[in-house]
């Protein structure tokens, strides 16, 4: 039998104003009884029979019994694979553990009865697996989908620029010079140099060899910021946008425009041969999504699904053995004080940092390669302006002022500290999160390449945001706004940088060593494996559920 003593961090400071406490005491009352309402065994799916045993003498030792699969972390990761997991074998006898008080993970939304507003992600993109497993959840009437005319604006010279949203606008319009329109169009037909033998490629290499710096420096250098919070010097171009690198060799000759051809002739096939699946919305142009009431109504769905008799928050994990029958034994500290729950498998969608200490006993070496995974931290301010404080040029003008789009993306050459800001009074203008005569801003500031942002308190983060605000959209002499919620994440997003998916194949042969591998029932998830978006996570928890369940039954087999 091996061990490990587990974690007591969870990675992110808690930093919110007072009225952010009063809500999550709120919510948290809210994901409890949503929990215990469902069912004395707190599950909705019909459980056919279950699978567990468990032994008069681990009941003694104040064990739970052996489970089939404990997924630690509540997640959207870890929520997606559980509830997946149940509606395909509602019998598979499961379990969540979350260490905080609430689910949900990064995903935060807070409600303090005037403003609702998101301290994590703000927005999924609306593909299908987030749509399904929301339908499944029984909440297709909560999804919600912004405008899809709304336009994405990136700061350049002074000026905030609509992106183009197709060929022609990009042709025509004056994001780029005629320079870069011309040396970003031979490129993507293929008039480019091609990839060095071998050479894993940053982002900025990338993007810089096929469409060229200018393109790099004004669309996806302040992407990289938007989404990464990350250094495109320093993000692989394989592991951040694996889905955009691959196209470069995929069509019929290289180049990026004939793989975005081909893929997307394949996409269309596909569509045809596995029709879209009736009761998921239609989605509109480039539209993006979240849920009445924020990106937290999914998370805590799911977890009312699963019902307090699978989902268990509070629980932290503090060891972590291997038996010598090839069973997980994990010992927790609960409310109820101390428990010891085995299972068949183990999922670990925690952030990597944890992970190492989860592993670290029975897979020192492992540890270590866990330890490697890189998080920055970035702050979430999110604050309310009065209607008539923001200049429009430029922007179509709502009749009750405030700005229309989705936001606006700040190139770090442009000596604006904030990475981006969303215009979230716009976006769910019709789910009441502001009120009518304010207009709510939530802006990130930080990440890798401004670390010194931890230094700054709450006031600090709302004066810096109000500054940069002052330079792009507020009238001069705006006063300060209304401070709605501040977060600092100490350890916020995973950088998919250089040798991100070695470090991983690594810590993954690591734990084969130590007979910890998916072949023993332990199974990696969460964002630095997913990916990071919203939905990426989703679809990965989801696919997952099947891995584990195929586990499970190749185990039933054998036995
Ligand atoms: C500030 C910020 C903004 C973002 N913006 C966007 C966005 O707009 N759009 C988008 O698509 N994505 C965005 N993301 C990324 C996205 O939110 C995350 O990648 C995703 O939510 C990660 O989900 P997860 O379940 O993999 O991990 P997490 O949300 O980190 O969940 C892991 C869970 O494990 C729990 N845990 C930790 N230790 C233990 C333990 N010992 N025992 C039990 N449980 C434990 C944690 O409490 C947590 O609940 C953003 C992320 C951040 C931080």
């Amino acid at each position: 039998m091996t061990m490990t003593t587990g974690i007591s961090s969870i990675g992110t400071k808690k930093n919110s104003i007072n009225r952010a406490k009063v809500s999550s005491t709120r919510r948290t009352r809210r994901v409890r009884a949503a929990l215990s309402s469902s069912g004395s065994k707190g599950s909705n799916f019909v459980v056919r029979a279950s699978s567990s045993s468990s032994s008069p003498s681990d009941d003694e030792n104040n064990s739970l019994g052996i489970k089939d699969t404990i997924i630690v972390g509540g997640g959207v990761s870890g929520l997606s694979t559980a509830f997946t997991m149940k509606s395909k074998n509602a019998s598979c006898d499961i379990m969540v553990t979350e260490i905080r008080d609430r689910v949900g993970g990064n995903v935060t939304s807070k409600n303090d009865g005037q403003y609702i507003w998101e301290e994590g992600p703000n927005s999924y993109q609306p593909g299908d697996a987030v749509l399904k497993l929301a339908c499944d959840a029984g909440m297709k009437e909560d999804i919600v989908l912004a405008n899809p005319d709304s336009d994405r604006y990136v700061l350049w010279d002074g000026e905030l620029r609509a992106l183009p949203k197709d060929i022609p606008t990009a042709v025509l319009g004056d994001f780029l010079t005629w320079p870069g329109k011309i040396r970003a169009g031979l490129g993507a037909v293929g008039i480019r140099m091609p990839k060095e033998e071998g050479k894993e490629e940053t982002v900025k290499e990338f993007v810089s060899r096929n469409l060229g710096e200018e393109a790099f420096q004004r669309l996806i250098e302040p992407f990289c910021s938007g989404v990464y919070a990350g250094d495109p010097a320093m993000l692989s171009a394989e592991a951040a946008t694996g889905r955009v690198s691959v196209l470069e060799n995929k069509g019929p000759w290289p180049g990026l425009f004939p793989g975005a051809l081909k893929a997307q002739y394949e996409g269309a096939k596909k569509k045809k041969e596995n029709p879209r699946d009736p009761r998921l919305p239609v989605i509109e142009g480039q539209t993006v999504g979240s849920f009445k009431g924020g990106l937290q109504t999914l998370p805590e769905g799911l977890a009312k699904q699963l019902g307090e008799g699978i989902v268990k928050l509070q629980w932290k994990l503090i060891k972590t053995e291997k038996t010598e029958d090839g069973l997980f034994s994990l010992t927790y500290e609960t409310p109820e004080g101390e428990k010891k729950v085995k299972a068949k498998s183990v999922v670990f969608t925690q952030p990597a940092y944890v992970v190492a200490d989860t592993v670290r006993s029975i897979a020192p070496e492992a540890a270590k390669s866990f330890e490697k995974f890189y998080y920055p931290p970035v702050a979430s301010v999110t604050v309310a302006y009065k209607r008539d404080a923001f200049k429009l040029d430029g922007r179509s003008a709502l009749p009750e002022g405030g700005l229309t789009g989705f936001g606006q993306l700040h190139p770090r050459t442009q000596k604006v500290r904030t990475l981006g800001t969303i215009y979230s009074s716009y976006l769910w203008a019709d789910d009441g999160r502001c009120p009518k005569d304010e207009f709510m801003i939530l802006n990130y500031i930080g990440g890798a390449r401004d670390v010194e942002i931890q230094k700054l308190n709450e006031d600090e983060l709302v004066q810096a945001v109000h500054a940069d605000a002052l330079k792009t959209i507020l009238k001069p002499d705006t006063p300060l706004p209304k401070k709605v919620g501040v977060r600092m994440w100490s350890k916020a997003i995973p950088q998919f940088n250089l040798g991100h998916w070695k470090l991983l194949d690594e810590a993954k042969e690591l734990l084969k060593k130590e007979k910890c591998s998916e072949e023993d029932g332990l199974f990696l998830g969460g964002n630095y494996v997913a990916g990071v978006a919203f939905g990426r996570c989703v679809e990965y928890g989801v696919d997952q559920a099947s891995d584990v369940l195929n586990f499970l039954d190749k185990q039933r087999r054998t036995v």
